[in-house]
């Protein structure tokens, strides 16, 4: 199913033209228009699902292989080092398109840091309480 006011709905279907790493019956990569760096790319669906949690199996089952290859094929043409694939789900974790996408970004070894955290902190009976209340929704 597509979302006619879906702008990766157009993309991914060709109505809108993008610059294509990739197609095939269920999947475009495009290039980011803003990117974090050179060959920044994003892998869209041909359909659209909102994030992960709306994927169906036939897409998740794919997508993961796919990010493995571009990013593969970035290191084999662009000379990065590595790649961070990321996926955005909620406007809390830095979702703008509400279509799902898994991004794909080169890492050069004199890059700057893109995906970073500070490290907190906890003892294990928070970590085992946690768990349990994440266990107990699944
Ligand atoms: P998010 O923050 O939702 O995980 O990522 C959205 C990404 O889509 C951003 O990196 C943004 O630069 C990119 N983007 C948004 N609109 C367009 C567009 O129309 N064309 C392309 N190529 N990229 C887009
Ligand atoms: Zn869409």
């Amino acid at each position: 199913m597509k979302d006619e006011n879906c702008i990766f709905c157009k993309i991914a279907n060709g109505e809108i033209p993008s610059a294509t790493v990739y197609e095939d019956d269920r999947f475009r990569a495009i290039l980011d228009m803003g990117p974090a760096s050179k060959g920044h790319t994003l892998i869209l669906p041909k359909e659209h699902f909102k994030d992960v949690c709306e994927l169906d199996e036939e897409y998740a089952s794919r997508v993961l292989g796919l990010g493995g290859r571009i990013g593969a094929a970035m290191k084999a043409s662009l000379g990065c080092s590595g790649f961070n694939l990321v996926q955005n789900n909620g406007a809390s974790a830095g979702q703008t398109v509400f279509h799902f996408h898994l991004h794909v970004i080169p890492r050069y070894d004199d890059g700057a840091p893109i995906v970073t955290w500070d490290p907190g902190s906890a003892d294990i009976g928070e970590l085992k309480e946690t768990a349990e209340r994440i266990h107990e929704a699944l």
